[in-house]
């Protein structure tokens, strides 16, 4: 059987960064599987912010982690061993199976990679992120054609499908994002019809000289400043959905509140955040409509592959620098 590199939590990162020493390397035996397992061996880690609050025990909508738990996270994985009915070796799975090179399951919440998209796609465009993206968008910012849509973190893993969801439902899309070259791309090959850089400074003049009409829909991946700035030119009517809040996630504890939520009183507008999960039940219909649009060429997305199983923490701590360029992956 083989041995099996994993990378364990090893510190709280509470009110401060990610350190190195927040992880601990070991190597350990992985059993045989039993009745009714599987041996998996990941080829794909897939990153995402929200690991920050998981490591700190912020979120409650997944089980608290402890010091020496496997980091958790997702992956796609190659079944070399299956003693379970519903796989065989060589199928290709993505499910939560954590910092580990191998990993015994039973089963429980693997999804087969079933995609003409090469299978990273199960990570990023038809994964958490392009799912969180749909579902922000269409069920909680409910844009109309001729809408203006505004996304923070815009040219990120979900804020660029976002995009390119609110142009696909005839929406005119802005996005913030860090630095000129990230602007660019936002605009001209994300499909962004007019992007901020939230770097150049003076954030609400942006927003006002991009979206004269007031904004109809926020999608919100930073809280903090930005998410301020974005209420104050909500217009009436406005949905703001709130999915992540990655200006926190360095400073740990809770942001300040946004200064303008007033203006949700002034322009009878809503503020909704939400977890992807609760859709779950619609996610092989979603992703099925999420591939069309990629197959048709309506819809790209960029993902950022780095390499090697010990590179994981670092790879992380890409998100939180924006160095990101797209879904953050590692190939193991
Ligand atoms: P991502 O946007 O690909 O990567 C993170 C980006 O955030 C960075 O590239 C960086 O871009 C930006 N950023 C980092 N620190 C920042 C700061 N202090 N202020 C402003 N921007 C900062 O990550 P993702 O995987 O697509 O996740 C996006 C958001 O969705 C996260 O907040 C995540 O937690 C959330 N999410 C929510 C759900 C849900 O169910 N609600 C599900 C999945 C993900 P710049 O260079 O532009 O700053």
């Amino acid at each position: 059987m083989p041995k099996s590199r994993q990378w364990l939590l090893n510190g709280h990162p509470r009110g401060r960064r990610i350190e190195d020493d927040d992880f601990r390397l070991v190597e350990r035996e992985i059993g045989a599987p039993g009745d009714g397992e599987l041996l998996l061996k990941t080829l794909f880690l897939g990153f995402d912010p929200a690991s920050k609050g998981w490591m700190e025990n912020i979120a409650d909508y997944v089980a608290p982690m402890a010091i020496g738990d496997v980091m958790r996270g997702s992956a796609v994985s190659e079944v070399v061993e299956s003693n379970h009915r519903r796989f065989v070796p060589g199928d290709l799975v993505v499910g939560s199976t954590g910092w580990s090179e191998w990993h015994l399951s039973d089963g429980e919440g693997l999804v087969k990679v079933e995609t003409e998209l090469p299978p990273t796609a199960m990570l990023s465009v038809l994964g958490t992120t392009g799912l969180t993206a749909y579902c922000g968008l269409f069920k909680v910012g409910r844009p109309v054609a001729g809408d203006t849509v505004l996304v923070s973190g815009a040219a990120g893993a979900t804020g660029s499908v976002v995009g390119q969801l609110a142009r696909i439902a005839g929406c005119r899309a802005v996005g913030i994002a860090g630095g000129a070259d990230k602007c660019r791309w936002l605009v001209e090959e994300a499909g962004y019809d007019a992007a901020i850089d939230y770097k150049a400074g003076d954030v609400c003049s942006q927003i006002k000289d991009h979206c004269p009409g007031g904004v109809n829909v926020i999608f919100d991946n930073v809280g903090g400043a930005i998410l301020n700035d974005m209420l104050g030119e909500i217009a009436t009517g406005a949905r703001v959905a709130v999915c992540g809040g990655i200006s926190r996630y360095e400073t740990g504890g809770l942001p300040a509140g946004p200064a303008n939520y007033f203006n949700l009183i002034f322009r009878r507008a809503s503020m909704t955040g939400f977890i992807v999960l609760d859709w779950a039940d619609e996610f092989p219909l979603i992703r099925k409509r999420l591939e069309g649009f990629v197959r048709d060429g309506r819809l790209t997305y960029r993902e950022d592959l780095q390499h090697g199983f010990e590179n994981a923490p670092a790879t992380l701590q890409r998100l939180f620098s924006g160095s990101n360029r797209g879904k953050q992956l590692l190939k193991i």
